[in-house]
């Protein structure tokens, strides 16, 4: 026996609303899992108390699913769990992995599953790391944080402060005293340096190079990864950076590492900087990517490396919609 789980949201509480969603999530896991009517031999629902108006096993029933055992009920009040959810899990005698389908914003994480997690994503620069961890994060109602703009403020730093990046001795002193916030404004991560907020300012391509150089460091390193582990620690996030599965979080429960063929990375980057109005060359990026990347690879303290345990991501053919779609499958198969 297999239970598949599935759940799906209305807008409003509506007999209409119902009926459709929970026809369309049974069709849905039927296709997924490729299901025939035998195999199918119970199908759960409970809902969110806010849903009145219907029965999901009566629309389950209305939508054909008459041929097995049915059965709905209301789960208590959840503050802070979803709104107008409704949730199946199907018994089934199909042999194999089952997918489990989530529909209409319906992957946030459950209350009762809400112990806090830890997404780990790493990988080269320019492989889409940060758009898919906002639509990742978005999808199940956690945060996202950005490592890389860590070190991006710590390179302004020293831009500001005439410091040489490279040089430990110039730059321990500034970063004992730096200040780097973290705050979520509508949603989206905002970098402050001392009190400023920075998160154009870090973006300019030419804090890139620098980034990766004050990087290596041991004291920016010990610095940063000290706030990331605190960040962690306090809510579900997932976190991009280079060595968040193998050095910041080796015991995250959820470790992803995504790349991209240098050509394609390289074009996403250009896409992204001229967008934003940058003006940039097309190869002095490309050259920079891969020279920014071996640099983050051969460095002695937590260099670019995938974790052992980490699921690989070859994104060159795929778009962020389809690479965060992959991750959250990944994730709720798990919890
Ligand atoms: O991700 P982003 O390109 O903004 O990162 C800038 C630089 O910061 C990287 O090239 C890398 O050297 C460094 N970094 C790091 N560890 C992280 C995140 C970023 O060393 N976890």
């Amino acid at each position: 026996m297999k239970a598949i789980r599935g759940a799906t949201t209305v807008d409003f509480d509506s007999i209409e609303q119902v009926r459709a969603r929970v026809g369309e999530l049974l069709k849905e896991i039927v296709k997924r899992n490729a299901l025939t009517r035998d195999e199918i031999v119970f199908l759960l629902f409970s809902n969110t108390n806010d849903i009145c108006s219907y029965y999901p096993a009566k629309a389950a029933r209305e939508a054909g699913f008459s041929f097995c055992s049915l059965f709905s009920a209301a789960e208590p009040d959840m503050s802070g769990g979803l709104e107008k959810c409704i949730r199946v899990l199907a018994l089934t005698e199909k042999c194999g992995k089952p997918e489990h389908v989530y529909l209409h914003g319906a992957a946030s994480l459950r209350r009762d599953y809400s112990k806090i997690i830890n997404i780990a994503l790493d990988g080269p620069a320019g492989g889409g790391k940060s758009t898919v961890s906002k639509l990742v994060a978005e999808t199940l109602g956690i945060l996202c944080l950005d490592t890389g703009a860590m070190y991006r403020a710590c390179a302004l730093k020293c831009m500001y402060e005439n410091a040489d990046c490279g040089n430990e001795i110039a730059v321990k002193p500034l970063i004992d005293k730096i200040n780097i916030e973290v705050k979520y404004i509508d949603g989206s991560q905002r970098t402050f340096l001392d009190g400023k907020d920075v998160s154009e300012e870090i973006r300019k391509p030419q804090i890139s190079m620098s980034a990766s150089t004050v990087s290596s460091l041991d004291c920016v390193r010990k610095k940063m990864v000290g706030l990331q582990r605190k960040i962690a620690a306090e809510t579900s996030c997932i976190l991009d950076g280079r060595d968040i599965g193998t050095n910041v979080l080796p015991d995250a429960e959820f470790k992803f590492f995504l790349t991209a063929d240098a050509e394609v990375r390289a074009q996403r980057r250009f896409k992204e900087l001229t967008e934003k109005g940058h003006t940039v060359d097309f190869e002095s990026l490309k050259t920079e990517i891969i020279l920014r990347d071996e640099q983050d690879k051969m460095r002695k303290i937590a260099p670019l490396r995938q974790a052992d345990d980490a699921v690989f991501i070859d994104s060159s053919a795929m778009n962020a919609e389809e690479v965060a779609a992959f991750i959250v499958r990944k994730i709720q198969e798990k919890i």
